[in-house]
């Protein structure tokens, strides 16, 4: 049984920060989207992409790059509640869901993981790296599906880079 449950924790977690997989995030964003819909509840999606993250690899090499996702992943951890929904969406991008919340409060908490981020003493390697991440929050609309308030969270973070990085950007 251990064994099982071993392979179900590998199918369902990213094995370098220990997130949701963008499938299981998505799965589970679906479940509470339902839910949502159901009792007419707020529900709300954070995207952060890591500025210039490129250069880390570049400059320090994968492996520190590695290290800087797993402290951006703790960095995300600290900013969310036990319900909310984290996941690693791609290389170097995270997705929440945050349950029982408007755009007011998603901003809130995006805003409040921006500032963490900044702040962050990344150490690797025994250099002390300075780091920023972009973020997008939408909150979801009546009838509006899970892969629609992600792909606008997604439209809000593209303009974040666009106005320069280190930025929350809401989408209408
Ligand atoms: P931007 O501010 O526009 O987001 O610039 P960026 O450099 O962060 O974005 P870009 O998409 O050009 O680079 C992302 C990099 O993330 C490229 C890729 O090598 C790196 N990456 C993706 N996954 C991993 C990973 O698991 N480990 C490490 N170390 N690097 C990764
Ligand atoms: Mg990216
Ligand atoms: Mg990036």
């Amino acid at each position: 049984r251990k064994a099982l449950e071993e392979i179900r924790w590998l199918s369902i977690t990213d094995g370098l920060t220990g997130l949701y997989n963008r499938r299981h995030f998505f799965e589970e964003a679906e479940k509470e989207v339902d839910r949502a819909q159901r009792y007419h509840r707020p529900v709300a999606a954070i995207m952060l992409d890591v500025d210039f993250f490129k250069r880390v690899n570049d400059t320090h090499g994968h492996a520190a790059g590695d290290e800087v996702l797993r402290k951006i992943a703790t960095c995300c951890r600290s900013e969310v509640r036990e319900l909310d929904i984290l996941g690693r969406y791609g290389g170097e991008e995270f997705a929440i869901l945050l349950t029982e919340s408007d755009i007011e409060r998603a901003c809130q908490v995006a805003e409040r993981l921006r500032i963490r981020i900044e702040a962050f003493p990344f150490v690797v390697k025994n250099v002390n790296l300075k780091l920023t991440a972009s973020l997008g929050v939408a909150e979801r609309q009546l009838d509006e599906s899970v892969e629609s308030v992600l792909d606008r969270a997604d439209q809000a973070l593209y303009l974040a880079k666009q106005r320069g990085r280190n930025l929350v950007v809401r989408s209408d």
